[in-house]
């Protein structure tokens, strides 16, 4: 389905004419309109939390319980246009766009896989561009979303490694990769996941990305409990640990790979600032909620880390924590130099780790043939940045 069908009339995702980003129309003493260049945008009402919302709308003399009104407009229904807002005075309706903007990315393309996965890619106020990936299932259909645009992590085997990291994305713009797929794919009500296994690390964008979770996580928005989002990390040891003491605590997802340091360091370089022995013991901190249990991902390289001797050092590794193991045998592309290992030999390592009553599933790899599955999310034509710098500063 596309944008419109069914829908309250969302745009293409463009600012509304009303706040064109850049000039704000002031009435001088005289009494005379001037257009004056602005230098700060106007704050975007889908990069704020409720309660910073309240604190706007307050400072500027509104009622902040219409925060909840708004909120639930551009969140629930998927309006990006203040005059749509029909439960707010007209007064008000017309007020709003000199203090607000509505930005939300613009779906520039889209590809379906065979499976009826979806590969969109957006594009952000500064043009950048980014991949997030819909994922139908059941019981709950799946949203894949990015957190940076590419990545400073250089995983041997990952596509989106090898852009470097452009720069993070804010919490507006995550967040707004949800809001811009359902409204494209109409799915507005349904029920579905979040997994942040799009491009980038969100334990290395750590405040942008959990101020986007508790943007969607809120009542009078999109409300997705916690316990349908899953955060993917490479394994950034002190953010595991900062998460462990938040309020909005999602599933945890630990990018593994390799049983033995001196194998991570190849596959994973950050293993080389915090070790496999590091990451396990955070892991053995984190307190997993009740009937919960932390996702242990293993890309499946042949020969490289796919033994029965490589089974039963992850089995010993995760001994006492509780875990689940996914499997990702490969998806293998162009410039990576691994190949996926054959069924029998990845089954063969799922039976060691069953056997051992370790809980283990091997992925399926949805929409590979629209590169959309783990690890192939990149933009092409995407070039070495000043991105890059910045990550090597930010990693002190
Ligand atoms: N930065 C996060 C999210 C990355 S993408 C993390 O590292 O967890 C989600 C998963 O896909 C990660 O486990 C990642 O290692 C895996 N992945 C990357 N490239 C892949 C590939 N080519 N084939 C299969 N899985 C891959």
């Amino acid at each position: 389905m596309t944008a419109g069908s069914g829908q309250p009339v969302a745009d293409s995702g463009r600012l509304p004419v009303t706040s064109i980003p850049g000039i704000r129309c002031l009435l001088p003493a005289e009494g005379l309109t001037t257009l004056v260049p602005q230098t700060t945008p106007l704050p975007d009402v889908g990069g704020l939390e409720r309660t910073e919302l309240e604190a706007l709308l307050e400072a500027a003399g509104i009622e902040p319980y219409r925060a909840r009104q708004i909120f639930r407009w551009v969140f629930a229904r998927g309006v990006t246009d203040f005059g749509l807002m029909t439960d707010l005075s007209k007064p008000l309706r017309a007020r709003l766009p000199e203090l607000f903007r509505i930005s939300r990315p613009a779906i520039v393309g889209e590809d379906r896989s065979s499976d009826g996965t979806a590969k969109l890619l957006l594009e952000l106020d500064d043009r950048r561009r980014i991949e997030s990936v819909f994922i139908p299932d059941s019981p709950g259909d799946t949203f894949c979303i990015s957190t940076q645009v590419g990545c400073a992590m250089k995983c041997a085997f990952c596509l989106t490694g090898r852009m470097g990291l452009t720069r993070h994305l804010t919490a507006g713009e995550i967040a707004g990769q949800v809001r811009a797929l359902t409204a494209r794919l109409c799915l507005l009500d349904a029920r579905f996941n979040i997994v942040l296994m799009g491009m980038g690390e969100p334990l290395h964008n750590y405040d942008e990305t959990m101020k986007a979770l508790r943007i969607l996580g809120d009542a009078d928005g999109l409300a997705v409990p916690e316990r349908r989002v899953t955060i993917s990390t490479v394994g950034v040891v002190p953010a595991i640990e900062r998460l462990a003491t938040e309020p909005y605590m999602p599933n945890l997802a630990v990018s593994l790979h390799a049983t033995t340091e001196a194998q991570r360091d190849l596959l994973v370089p950050l293993n080389r600032k915090y070790s496999i022995a590091e990451v396990i013991d955070a892991c053995r901190r984190f307190p997993v909620a009740r009937r919960s249990r932390i996702t242990f991902e293993y890309v499946m390289l042949a020969g490289v880390n796919d033994s029965p001797e490589d089974a039963r050092r992850l089995v010993s590794l995760l001994g006492g924590i509780r875990a689940k193991v996914n499997l990702i045998p490969l998806n293998e592309a162009a410039g990576i130099p691994f190949s996926r290992p054959s069924d029998a030999r990845v089954n063969a390592f799922a039976r060691i780790l069953a056997d051992r009553r370790l809980t283990v599933s091997v992925r399926k790899s949805r929409g590979r043939d629209i590169r959309a599955a783990c690890g192939q999310l990149i933009v092409e034509g995407s070039q070495e940045s000043t991105g890059q710098k910045l990550a090597a500063a930010m990693d002190t």
